[in-house]
């Protein structure tokens, strides 16, 4: 083992259990000439959004604009009564509210996020009518929803009879404990770039089941949930939101990227800073990132084994297993 890596593996981990030092730096296949970018590309957080991905694909492949994709792409998740943690049918806080969070961002830097909006099924959309409606970035709780309704958004209840008996369950013991996997998140994070090498990306999510009423995650946090700069790369993350926005983690990536790393290199680097700063939070909580460069490279990396992406490339929409730091 060579002395750098000794050094990480001892000072990032502290007490932490990882797999063999080999495998700190478990990478994907970082050979460009084996693994070209081809446009247009979409990607996004966790297995289950293969069909938000599609969706994303529709647009992409008709030579549609990347902003547009992510949109439609998001609102599968976000209209499914399924999936509890983005939209209709997320999971509730702890006073039994949906409370949702998202935002968006194109390729020329600009973008729009709700924070704590309720009654709202395709909160992606208002956040981009912030982007473009408002010389704002950020509008949050009943001022977002009151934004949403002059926009022309209906006021629905997000409550299904699922998340509501969740919720009467989790009340039986109160107790709130963020878990590996963040009790297996679907929260869609998306990043895509058209055929005219337009990169936009955005991210939807109900934030962490149970959460105290008015908690804001980094979901909508430009820098922290996601970040895009066209000239770039971008990144997305999910997981627990508290110790990517201690960390800025998106906006880490991106610059990881612009100093010439490889996307997969510059998600690792992210990964590790919060791990290193977070030792003793990271042994129970999950977070992991996505990224994608101008040449059309991507990466994914977690804390803990468990978290799987979907990448539609090259004509083929595929679930893949990330790798991680810690190996189990
Ligand atoms: N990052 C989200 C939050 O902390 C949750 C998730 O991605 O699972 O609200």
């Amino acid at each position: 083992m060579n002395t750098r890596r000794k050094f990480l593996q001892q000072t990032l981990l502290g007490g932490l259990a990882v797999g063999s030092a080999d495998r700190l730096f478990d990478t994907l296949d970082l050979d460009d000439s084996k693994a070209p970018g081809t446009f247009p590309v979409v990607i996004s957080t966790w297995g289950p959004n293969v069909k938000a991905n599609a969706a994303a694909w529709k647009v992409l492949s008709a030579g549609g604009y990347a902003l547009d994709a992510i949109e439609a792409g998001i609102h599968v998740p976000e209209a499914d009564p399924e999936d509890t943690s983005v939209g209709y049918g997320g999971l509730p806080d702890r006073d039994g509210h949906v409370t949702l969070d998202a935002c968006i961002m194109n390729e020329k830097g600009m973008a729009g996020c709700v924070t704590f909006l309720e009654h709202i099924k395709h909160p992606i959309s208002v956040a981009r009518k912030v982007m473009e409606n408002t010389p704002h970035v950020i509008m949050s709780g009943d001022g977002a929803l009151q934004f949403a309704l002059s926009q022309g958004f209906e006021k629905e209840d997000l409550l299904t009879e699922h998340a509501r008996k969740a919720w009467e369950a989790w009340k039986v013991e109160s107790k709130y404990q963020p878990v590996i996997n963040v009790e297996r998140h679907d929260t869609i994070g998306m990043l895509a770039m058209d055929t005219q090498h337009r990169l936009c990306g955005g991210c939807s999510t109900s934030g962490l089941a149970f959460k105290m009423h008015g908690r804001v995650g980094d979901s909508p946090v430009i820098g922290a949930g996601l970040f895009v700069d066209n000239e770039v790369g971008a990144a997305v993350c999910t997981g627990l939101g508290e110790m990517v926005l201690r960390t800025v983690g998106s906006f880490l990536v991106v610059e990881e990227m612009r100093r010439g790393k490889h996307p997969q290199k510059a998600v690792e680097t992210a990964v590790k800073r919060i791990v290193s700063k977070y030792p003793e939070q990271s042994k129970d909580a999950q977070v992991a990132f996505i990224a994608l460069d101008r040449k059309g490279r991507h990466g994914a990396y977690s804390i803990h084994p468990g978290f799987n992406y979907v990448l539609y490339q090259n004509g083929e929409n595929r679930v893949i297993e990330g790798a991680s730091f810690l190996k189990t």
